[in-house]
Parts: C-alpha cells; sequence; structure tokens
C-alpha cells in the first residue's frame, strides 16, 4: 500500500493548489480526482469555460455595436459559429487542465484517478481507473460543490438545465429563461444576450446580485435593462415545465399574481450545495453540518484532527480565490507555520460587462453594524480613458471610517474592475486610509484614475475630475 504524508480528495483550485503547496514544504503528497481532468469546477465547467464565453461574446458585440463608432467597417454580415465559440472555449479549458497536469507533475505529486471514499482516519479507497487503497498521515477534504436547485425542479439536463450544460448549448436559445439573478444567472445570461437569445431573468430578492453593495445591483439592473433583458425582480419560481422543446415557468409576483414565462431553455442558477456525496466521511469520523457542509474549526481543521477541510465543501464564499488562499493555509498549518486569512478582504467579481467588484463591508453592513462612515464615488463617464475606449457605465465608490478613514469597503462597477479591485484589497490589507489612496500616483491616462478620484472624494469631498 502506497503511504503519504498528505493526500487531498479533489483536484479543484482548492485542492491543487493546497497540493503544490504541500509538497513545496517538503510532503510526500498524493492527490486523488474521480474526473479524467484536473482542475474541479473551476477549470472544467465554471471559472475559465465561462470567462471563454463571455470573452467570445463580448468580442461579438463590440464587432456588431461598436466597432462602427470606432470607424471600423466589416462588409457583409458578422455572424456566430456557435459550434466553433464552444469549441474554442473547450481548447482553453483542455490548455489549462493540462497545465495542472504539468504542475503535478513538476512537484512529483502523485495523481490517483478514481472516486476516493474514507475507509478510517488515514486510509483512502479509491475505485475506478486507479483502483487501490492509499495510508496518508493528514488528508485535505477538497471536494467542492454541485449546483443546486429547487424541490420541484426536474433537471432534464437539456432544456431545464445548470450552468454546466449552458456552457455547451448546440444552438443559441430564442428565448433564455433564468432562475436566479446571481452571478451564473447574469454572466451565462449576458453571454445568450450577446449572441442574440432574448433573456429573461427570474429573481427571488428584489434586486439582482442580493449579497452585494445594493448601488451595485441598482447600475448592473440598468445596463441589462438597456440591453433589453427583463429583469423581474421579486418574483418567486413556483413550477418549471417541459412540453416538447418548450419550457414553462410560472412565478408568483409582489401583488400574489402568478406570471408566466414560455422559453426554450431554462437555466437554474439558484446557487451551489457541498459535495460530500460517496466520500464516506464518517467512517473517518468527520462531522457535516445541517447544510451539508463539512465542519471545520478555525485552523480548518474537521471534527477527526489530522483531516482538513477546504472550499466550496465548507462554509464561506463559494470562490475558486477563496479555496486557494484556505488550500495554501492547510498546508502551512500542517507544517507547523501561522499562516493567516482575512475572508473581509477576499474580493467578489462579476464578470459581466461592465465588470463588477467589491471587497470589504457594504452600505448595509456597516449600517448594520452601526460604523458611522462616509462614501466617496466617482463615475467612469468622467475619466479620459472611459471616453477614449468608450467603456463610460459605472462608478467606484469608497467607503471609509468617519472618523479614523480607514478603508472600509470598495465596491465598483465598470471597465476592468475585475482587476482594479486588486488595489482596493492591497491597500485594505494594509489598512490604508481614503486619503492614503488618494495620495499615491495613479498612471494617465488608466482606469485606475477611479479609484484615485473615489478615494479623493471620499477623504475631503475633493475628486478633482468632477
Ligand atoms: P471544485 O472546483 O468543485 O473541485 C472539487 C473536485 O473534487 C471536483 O473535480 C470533483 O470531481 C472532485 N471530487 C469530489 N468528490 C470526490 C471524491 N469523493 N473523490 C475524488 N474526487 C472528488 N469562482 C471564482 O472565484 N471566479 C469565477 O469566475 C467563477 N466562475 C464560476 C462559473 C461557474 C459557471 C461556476 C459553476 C462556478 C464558478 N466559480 C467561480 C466558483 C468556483 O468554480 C468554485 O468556487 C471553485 O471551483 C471551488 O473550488 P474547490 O476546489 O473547492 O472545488
Ligand atoms: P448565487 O448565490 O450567486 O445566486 C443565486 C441567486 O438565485 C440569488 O440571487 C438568489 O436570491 C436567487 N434565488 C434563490 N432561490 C430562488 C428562487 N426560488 N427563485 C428565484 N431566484 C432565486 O448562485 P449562483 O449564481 O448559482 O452561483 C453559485 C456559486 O458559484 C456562487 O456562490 C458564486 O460565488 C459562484 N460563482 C462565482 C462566479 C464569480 O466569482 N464570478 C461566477 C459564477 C459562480
Amino acid at each position: 500500500m502506497k503511504s503519504y504524508d498528505v493526500a487531498i480528495i479533489g483536484s479543484g483550485p482548492g485542492g491543487y493548489v493546497a497540493a503544490i503547496r504541500c509538497a513545496q514544504l517538503g510532503m510526500k503528497t498524493a492527490i486523488i480526482e474521480k474526473y479524467s481532468t484536473l482542475g474541479g469546477t473551476c477549470l472544467n465547467v465554471g471559472c475559465i469555460p465561462s470567462k471563454a464565453l463571455l470573452s467570445s461574446s463580448h468580442h461579438y458585440e463590440e464587432a456588431t455595436k461598436h466597432f462602427e463608432d470606432h470607424g471600423i467597417e466589416i462588409p457583409g454580415e458578422i455572424k456566430v459559429n456557435l459550434e466553433k465559440m464552444i469549441g474554442r472555449k473547450q481548447a482553453v479549458v483542455d490548455q489549462t487542465t493540462g497545465g495542472i497536469d504539468f504542475l503535478m507533475k513538476k512537484n512529483n505529486i502523485d495523481v490517483f484517478e478514481g472516486l476516493g471514499s474514507f475507509i478510517d482516519a488515514t486510509h483512502i479507497k479509491i475505485e475506478g481507473k486507479d483502483a487501490q487503497e492509499i495510508e496518508a498521515k493528514k488528508i485535505i477534504i477538497a471536494t467542492g460543490s454541485k449546483p443546486s436547485t429547487l424541490p420541484f425542479i426536474t433537471l432534464d439536463k437539456e432544456r431545464v438545465i445548470t450552468s454546466t450544460e449552458a456552457l455547451k448549448l448546440k444552438e443559441i436559445p430564442k428565448h433564455l429563461i433564468i432562475i436566479g439573478g446571481g452571478v451564473i444567472g447574469l454572466e451565462l445570461g449576458q453571454v445568450y444576450r450577446r449572441l442574440g437569445a432574448e433573456v429573461t431573468v427570474i429573481e427571488y430578492m428584489d434586486r439582482i446580485l442580493p449579497t452585494m453593495d445594493a448601488g451595485l445591483s441598482k447600475e448592473l439592473n440598468k445596463v441589462f435593462k438597456k440591453a433589453k433583458c427583463k429583469m423581474m425582480l421579486s418574483h418567486k419560481v413556483q413550477s418549471v415545465e417541459r412540453n416538447g422543446d418548450e419550457v414553462i415557468v410560472k412565478a408568483e409576483n409582489k401583488k400574489g399574481d402568478v406570471v408566466e414565462f414560455k422559453g426554450d431553455y431554462c437555466l437554474v442558477s439558484v446557487g451551489r450545495k457541498p459535495y460530500t456525496a460517496g466520500l464516506n466521511a464518517e467512517a473517518a469520523g468527520v462531522k457535516l453540518n445541517d447544510r451539508g457542509q463539512v465542519e471545520v474549526n478555525d485552523h480548518l481543521q474537521t471534527s477527526a484532527s489530522n483531516i482538513y477541510a477546504i472550499g466550496d465543501v465548507i462554509k464561506g464564499a463559494m470562490l475558486a480565490h477563496k479555496a486557494e488562499e484556505e488550500g495554501v493555509f492547510v498546508a502551512e498549518t500542517m507544517a507547523g507555520q501561522k499562516p493567516h486569512i482575512d475572508y473581509n478582504l477576499i474580493p467578489g467579481v462579476v464578470y459581466t460587462w461592465p465588470e463588477v467588484a467589491a471587497v470589504g463591508k457594504t452600505e448595509d453592513q456597516l449600517k448594520a453594524d452601526n460604523v458611522e462612515y462616509k462614501v466617496g464615488q466617482f463615475p467612469f463617464r468622467a475619466l479620459g480613458r472611459a471616453r477614449a475606449s468608450g467603456d463610460i457605465d459605472g462608478f467606484v465608490k469608497i467607503l471609509a471610517d468617519k472618523t479614523t478613514d480607514e478603508v472600509l469597503g470598495v465596491h465598483m462597477i465598470g471597465a476592468r474592475c475585475a482587476d482594479l479591485i486588486a488595489e482596493a484589497v492591497t491597500a485594505m490589507e494594509f489598512r490604508a486610509s481614503a486619503e492614503d489612496i488618494s495620495r499615491m500616483s495613479h498612471a494617465h491616462p488608466t482606469f485606475a484614475e477611479a479609484v484615485k478620484e473615489a478615494a479623493l472624494a471620499a477623504t475631503d469631498d475633493r475628486a478633482l475630475h468632477v
């Protein structure tokens, strides 16, 4: 029987990053993945393929709607070749997952293909291509998550689909009905709207992206409405039925009326749930909580002291970079180091266009905590760089403590915000004040100038360009 210092179950961004860090720290490391490709949800059916389709559809929209503004004329009709677009996406995925194979080899990590299940707290049974039993002193559970649904919905995966199927459709829907105006619904909704589908988003809450700052929800809702998406807020879905090629969704609105929507595809994007099926966690003494998450303490240690858990399968935001941070954290903890994660400073990003990004506290959270704060906001349309490229939608909003000026939250919507948020994270990690940011030189002309201007606005209401 092969024996390891550490074995990791699941090869998503949590698991594979943990494996690399364990190997870097001198541990003999194994990783077990039930699928034939490494990388988990993120690389195979999540972050990477969705961003590939967002990029392709963005190019199409630019070509059909905005090239002319720039004096670029394309004779003849511009057409989408969906098969080719999906094929390119798959090539990007294959290249990226192949990169993880390379990293495993480079770091001398043994990869086992098969379903891993606990025999006891130090032994794992692998069923599948590399079937065998292995022993490990320490084990990390990184089994991730799967799409959740509503009890009355039958996901036939043809027309009533999850994100996994939406990433490989064979035709552009005529009318895509999306249940859930969260990250997946909005990113994939925008992809298919750009490609020509009619899109209806049905959201239970009174705003899209309900966990983000309300100002961002409002602004992105405007963008979707401008693109002629139907945004049905405060609608409670009651039934989803398939009739041949038609999908009929019924939802109750605020007044109590039942509204009917008919489309040819329905994307169910109401969140994801932790995945532990087949893991036999009980055999190792690993406890789950009532939400099905693996329960962990502050060291991400489970109820079995030699077993840790990270990523989507435990509490917290279901984000690839959160899983990665936890992978590094656990590897370093096991090596006797004292790592630290500030969960308040894990940024959240929605890769629509304009992009939405945030870190720290929202206005609602500060109000609930009775924190006195000031707001500095700056619109992208006032920036030379934004006007030069034609990306004028959105703003940067900085929330700073009213007394100390410490930055408590940064919320932005606009071009390149997914990258701009890194400046806010850095500043907040160093507990910068709004004035600190406002006194740093930001290259001109850049989108990043909006961060400086918002900081100026927060400092003393002295933005320069509005
Ligand atoms: P996962 O990536 O889910 O990996 C878990 C792995 O464990 C899987 O490969 C699974 O097959 C394997 N596994 C499970 N059980 C076993 C077992 N018993 N034996 C062996 N193997 C097992 N996050 C972002 O930060 N940015 C984004 O842009 C983003 N976009 C997304 C887009 C979509 C459409 C989706 C669905 C998700 C997106 N996410 C994004 C979320 C992100 O994918 C997850 O947060 C991330 O993948 C979680 O990583 P993980 O390592 O915890 O688990
Ligand atoms: P989500 O939690 O982001 O959004 C789900 C939405 O569905 C919410 O707005 C919720 O109010 C709504 N909802 C719930 N029940 C409903 C009902 N009965 N009727 C109508 N609406 C309902 O979940 P998601 O979009 O499915 O994404 C799942 C996870 O994947 C998220 O946790 C997210 O962090 C992650 N993800 C991240 C990214 C990114 O970082 N860019 C992209 C995609 C997915």
